[in-house]
Formats: C-alpha cells, structure tokens, sequence
C-alpha cells in the first residue's frame, strides 16, 4: 500500500467511524422526528393551556408544542394564583413526558420477581377476577393513594363505594392535613383559605417555607413580592420562624431561629400581649366563641422579649398575617400550633374565611357505605386488605423502614400500582398500570388556599399517548365495566365524566379549556361563628433537649417525587448549593464543638438508623438542629434518581399524628467519620 492509498483508507475508516459513532447513539433522538407522534406542520407553534401536577398547588400553565412535541412551559397569566409563575418544578415537568425510563406498558410481576410485559386486557382480566362479580363485596379492597384533588378523588371514592369498600388510606409526607383540621375545628370550613399577602403590611411565618414547599409556593411568591415591593411608598414586613435559613427565612426582612416545637410558645407569647395590651380585634371577625378560655390559657405564657417585640410590631406595621407550616406543623405541637396561628389572625382581626367550592354538578347518586379516610400509618397497625390500590404515594421511599410497610404491603394478596414510573413502592406490586402523564390526559383540580372559587383543567396535548398508557380514572371505568358495575359509571370516559361535572359552572367546556379552567370573581365566603378552641392547645408536647434532626422539602426534588428529572437534579440548592446528592446541614457553633468542617463525612444516627453524608457547616441553623433535604437517596425510580444522596425519612422516627404525617423531634447523634 503506498502512502496516497493508505491515506484513502484512513479517511474512508475515519468518516466510516464517525458516521457509525453519529448513528447509534442519536438514532433514539432521530425516530421520533422521522416518524412523528402525530401529524405536524413543520415550524408551527401551538400553545395550549393546562395544569402543573408536580405539586399539590395545582399552578396554571401554557404548553408549546412545536414539531409535535412538547418543547417548553411557561406560566397561564390569567391563573388567579398562579398568576404567570412557576417554580423549577413546572419548569421542569416536560422532562417527565420523554422520560427513557417511562414505564410504556402494564407489567405484571413473575416469580423470580422481575416484571414481564402484558396487555391492557390481560391486566384488567387479573384485576376483575381479584375483585369478584358484583354479587360478591365481601372481600377487603382499599386505595391507597397521596394527596388527591378534584375528580380524581371523587372517582377513586365512588369506585371504593361501588365495591362495596369504604376504605381511603392516605399517605402524603408533607400534607397539610393538620391545617385543614385546625381550620375545621377553629372557623368549621376544612377548605384552607387565601391569606391575602398582597393587602398585609406584616406578615409572621410560624414555619411555613412558603416559597419552597407549602401550600402554594408561586402564589405565595407573588404576595410576598407585592408586600414587599408592589405598593410604591409602603413596605410590609415579613418574618420567618424556624429552625433554618431556608430560601423563605433568607427572602424575608427577619429570620428568628428556632427548634422544631417552640413556634407554638412564641404565637402563645404574642397572643398573651396582644390580650393583655388591650389590641384584641376580635370583635372584628363577628361571632366568636370559648374566648375567656383561650383568654386563661395565654395568661399563663410567659411571654418572650421576642414576642413582646413582635407584638408591637405587628401593632406598627399591620394589618398582620401569621401563618403555619413546614415541620413545624408536623412536631408533637402542630395541631396545636396551627390553632395557635389561627386564633391569633382573630385576635388581630383576620377571620380565614376560604372561598366557596367551585359549584360543580354533582354526579349520578351512588349507594354505598360511607368512605372512611386513614393515615396509612394508622393503617400499618391493622390487618392489610386483599386488594389494593397504589395511586399517587411512594411509602416504600417516604416512609421511615422502622414502621415496617413493606411487610404489610406483602401481606396484601395484589398490589396494583397506577404509576408513570417505576418508583419503589410501584417496583414492590404485582401489577403496574402505566398512567399517562399530565400532559396526555383529562384531569382537574381544586388547588388549596384559593382566592376564589376555582377549579383548574389539564388536557391531552398530542393526539394519542406516546406510549401504551391510561389515565388512572380511565382505566377504573374500564375496571368497573369488566366486573359488572358499568351503571355506577354511566361515562364513556373519564373525559365524559369532567364535562357533567364541569356542566355546573359558568362557564362552557371549550371555554374553559382554552383558559385552563374556571374561576369566579366572587372572593371568599361568609364568615361563620369562630371558636377559640384550645384542647390541643392545653394537651401541646414541648421541646425537649437534645440534637433534633429536620427533614425538609427539597426546593427541587419536593418530597422526592421529583428526583427523577435531571433537569432538577441539576439545579444547584439556593442555600446549600448541593446538586445530584445531599449534605448533613450542621450550625457553625454545634460543627465548631464536634470539631467537623464542611465537606468532612459525618454518620447521623437516629433509633431508626444511620446515614452518612458530606456536612455542610453554616451559620443559618438553629444549634440543636441537623437539617437535611428530602428528595434523594432513592433506591429506584429511574436512572437519574436511583443511588444518588442519602434518604432523610430513613432516619425519622416511627411516629406520627392522628392524621398520618410524621413527627419532627427524631434525636439524631451526629459523629465525623
Ligand atoms: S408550585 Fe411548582 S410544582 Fe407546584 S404546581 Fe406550581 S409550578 Fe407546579
């Protein structure tokens, strides 16, 4: 060979070589546009309005589809909450839809304990012959599901009554359902109401990081931004109460920190001033009830020079908003907390009344036993049905090992999970119903806190699924009709159902989608009669001594749900900086006496456990806490979730409140490695 030929060659295999390196590993990224989802005109954009589901706050958004395919997500400017925003979250959700670990068809689950893949009917013919004919309802059958709003709870508790089953086991890590009980008991209305951020001159935060996790981060965004620059010549305050500098305490004017548990003698504290110092308003809120007792118990507080000085400033700068949150709702004082903060806003004259419901047309009557709602850690104590459900929940990851729920779940005869991945607790059933995602389907909601009455819609945005999937609510209707209940269902589909329901609005069906749902002008409701309710106040446990560990929701990873998204996984934490992992947060002063350094492996210890991790020395925590982030430490749910950080409910322990969320105060050892 001469050198001319030689150098052919060397070309020839050169471009060879990159031609093949070019095609493997692109030909997944090439198909779908050589053979598109739907049809499409090449360059045209279309937008096209729905809802965020990353998240319970249910944010109005606005999709760009360009080429068939979902390319980018922007906030629905005329969502009342919302308002335009989103969080990195929503951002981020698109990333979810051309997921490569979707799970694309149902899966049943062999022996060897992998999963092989089946059709719809042959899953649904396993499920109906587990659930029976309809003359049998005597078996044990449940759902287990998260926080669920809108239709999609109505048709998981009509589906439950149509099998003769009353049973709705919940399990949500952060929920908000101490909240709602405080509003039950404090004003009658389990709804949470609108805090009205934007017409405050002060606002205290008992805990609440409304900015990154609570009840509706972007709206919250939007008040605290207006109450803090929107009105040209006055400026509200804002106060942050808790154990750590998170993004809401380093946003607001003042952060005071505190251990987990002691909000409650501070907003106890500032009531007892307010009483004492003749600025009670509560007349202002109209009819009220047990005030001498809650009178009788805040005189024995001894308040604070800090809630001396909040007092008056609260006095200074109001009208004043005070709410609750974070762990702090979730410590041996939450309930009592969350009162504490309501019967405050009445003394400073701020009854929290929530809007009215949106006025939907009620379905078709049902007989049925009555649904009975409980924390799956009550759940955990009693003997586990025959057939479960699993929507929504991942307690194989959020729950801490020590409440033993994977052995429960393997007492249950069929586990089916309606998932769009396969987290851990999906990886533990027998059967997998892939979902579709938000984007490929009907849905609504109702968010929580609204300052209206409103309800939100997510529609299908490409002409069919990208892959073998249905929505949950879609394939009950199926269920039902293959096992004899079709009356109980008199829809075609689950679209069919929202339209009858949708029907009670003002508003018509295309309207409404093409503006991403309903709303009213009409803000909140009637105030009813108050009641200063003070038992759980009067039975609150107090902060005990010791190192105490707090779990909080990872501003992008929320309680872990979304940890698969790369997107997210690659956003650097506002406050720590951490990214693809998680880091022991310890104070300055307490890293200073064990003599550790940030970037030094610590073990944190609990009853539950251990777990080792890189620490993270900062002078923005409360001394006698450890703060680490929830989100990480999965040992599923995909490629970019799986393995990475540590898992921080791993460590909590076995306790919980009446309504299922887990305790703060777990006693944690912390010890450089
Ligand atoms: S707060 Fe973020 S994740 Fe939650 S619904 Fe809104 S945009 Fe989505």
């Amino acid at each position: 060979m001469d050198r001319r030929e030689f150098l052919k060659g060397s070309v020839f295999a050169a471009t060879a070589g990159l031609a093949l390196d070019a095609c493997a590993p692109d030909a997944s990224q090439l198909i779908p546009i050589l053979i598109p989802e739907e049809p499409f005109i090449p360059g045209e954009e279309i937008w096209t309005r729905s809802t965020c589901f990353e998240c319970n706050a249910a944010c109005g958004i606005q999709i760009r589809k360009i080429d068939g395919r979902l390319v980018k997500v922007e906030g629905n400017p005329e969502h009342p909450m919302s308002r335009g925003g989103l969080c990195p979250r929503g951002q981020a959700a698109p990333q979810a839809m051309y997921h490569p670990d979707r799970i694309r068809t149902p899966l049943a689950k062999q022996e060897d304990g992998s999963f092989a893949e089946l059709t719809w009917d042959e899953a649904l013919e396993r499920i109906a012959n587990a659930l029976g004919s309809a003359e049998r309802m005597d078996f044990a059958f449940a759902f287990l599901t998260g926080t669920l709003t809108g239709h999609r709870r109505a048709i998981v508790e009509r589906f439950l009554k149509a099998f003769g089953s009353s049973d709705h086991i919940l399990h949500e890590p952060f929920s908000t359902t101490t909240l709602e009980r405080a509003s039950t008991l404090a004003t009658g209305h389990e709804r949470l109401a609108d805090p009205d951020l934007e017409n405050a001159g002060y606002v205290v935060s008992f805990g609440a990081e409304m900015l990154e996790a609570d009840i509706s981060p972007v709206r919250f965004h939007h008040g605290l931004a207006e109450l803090r620059q929107g009105r040209p010549g006055r400026r509200g305050k804002f106060v942050m109460i808790g154990p750590r500098l998170s993004l809401t305490a380093a946003n607001a004017d003042e952060w005071i920190p505190t251990r987990t548990g002691e909000e409650i003698e501070l907003a106890l504290g500032i009531a007892h001033v307010l009483i004492r110092d003749g600025r009670n308003a509560a007349s202002a809120i109209g009819a009220s009830e047990d005030f001498e007792a809650f009178r009788a118990l805040v005189e024995e507080v001894e308040p604070s020079a800090t809630a001396e000085r909040l007092a008056q400033e609260m006095a200074e700068h109001g009208p004043t908003i005070c709410l609750a949150g974070g762990s702090a709702v979730r410590s041996g004082a939450g309930l009592a907390l969350a009162l504490a903060v309501s019967h405050l806003n009445a003394l400073l004259g701020k009854n929290m009344v929530p809007a009215e419901a949106p006025p939907f047309a009620p379905w078709p009557a049902l007989e049925g036993p009555e649904i009975e709602k409980r924390a799956l850690t009550q759940a955990l104590g009693s003997e586990p049905p025959n057939v479960l459900f699993i929507v929504d929940t991942n307690p194989l990851y959020s729950l801490p090992p020590a409440f033993e729920a994977e052995t429960w779940l393997s007492s249950v005869s069929l586990r089916v999970s309606f998932s769009t991945f396969m987290d851990e607790t999906t990886a533990a059933s027998d059967l997998v119903l892939p979902e579709s995602m938000s984007f490929e389907r009907f849905e609504d909601a109702v968010p929580a806190g609204a300052p209206v009455p409103m309800a939100t819609l997510a529609q299908p945005l490409l002409v069919r699924t990208l892959y073998d999937t249905r929505s949950m609510p879609d394939a009950l209707l199926a269920i039902a009709k293959g096992t004899g209940r079709a009356d109980a269902f008199p829809w075609s589909s689950y679209e069919a159902a929202l339209r009858e329901a949708w029907a009670g609005l003002d508003t018509s069906w295309s309207d409404a989608l093409a503006r991403g749902g309903f709303w009213s002008a009409e803000s909140a409701g009637e105030p009813g009669r108050y009641r200063f309710e003070t038992a759980a106040i009067r039975e609150r446990s107090h902060a005990t001594p010791g190192l105490e560990l707090h779990v909080y929701a990872s501003n992008a990873l929320g309680d872990g749900r979304s940890a698969h998204l790369p997107f997210l996984q690659e956003l650097s934490d506002p406050i720590t900086g951490i990214r693809w992992g998680s880091v022991a947060e310890i104070s300055a002063d307490r890293a200073g006496d064990l003599g550790i350094a940030s970037g030094d492996l610590v073990e944190l210890r609990s009853e539950s456990g251990a777990i080792e991790a890189r620490a993270h020395v900062t002078p923005g925590l409360h001394p006698d806490m450890v703060a680490i982030a929830a989100g990480q430490g999965h040992t599923g749910y995909g490629r970019y979730s799986e393995g990475r950080g540590v898992n921080a409910f791993a460590l909590l322990n076995p306790a919980s409140d009446a309504d299922g969320a887990l305790l703060a105060g777990t006693k944690v050892t912390v010890r450089k490695l």
